[in-house]
């Protein structure tokens, strides 16, 4: 089966991120045609708004979250556990409906990170670990690639 691809909203050039902005990324457009993707911002699907304070995992990864064993908070301390686990499901439901096979989704974030998150601090220090949705990803069988390591990746396929 050939590859199909779920893709961050924010890294189209959506201006769905928590500060307003987007995080386009041309060179991922410019190597897949409309009809090889689907595409959505979690956190928006889980009801989150734009803009929207900044949220990091508290001290874990997003399997963890998943199990309801760890928090997200964001800067003022709210709980937004509930909305990243709705957007994570969402997020899934679109890339099963689409039989997704790799996901690119934008590193670092407590959603779409994939290897490396910020740590809970709100200081910039980062861990190990997965967002919500790139757990719940991996959990189903799809293929979680940053931004980076897909433009990696067509340099040096097979992936
Ligand atoms: Fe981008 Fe994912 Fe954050 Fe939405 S949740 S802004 S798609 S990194």
């Amino acid at each position: 089966m050939s590859k199909r691809y779920f893709i961050s909203a924010c890294l189209l050039g959506h201006k769905v991120r928590y500060d307003g902005k987007d995080c386009l990324v041309q060179d991922i457009l410019n190597h897949l045609l409309p009809q090889q993707y689907v595409t959505l911002c979690p956190e928006i699907a889980g009801g989150l708004p734009t803009p929207r304070p900044a949220a990091e995992i508290q001290f874990g990864s997003g399997q963890i979250v998943l199990e309801r064993k760890i928090s997200i908070l964001n800067i003022l301390h709210e709980d937004v556990s509930e909305a990243f686990i709705q957007g994570a499901y969402a997020a899934l439901k679109v890339a099963q409906d689409f039989q997704v096979t790799h996901a690119i989704l934008k590193a670092n974030s407590p959603s779409c990170g994939s290897g490396l998150i910020y740590d809970g601090s709100f200081s910039g220090n980062k861990i190990s670990g997965d967002g919500v949705t790139a757990a719940l990803f991996k959990q189903h069988g799809i293929v979680v690639l940053t931004e980076d390591e897909f433009l990696q990746s067509l340099k040096h396929p097979p992936i």
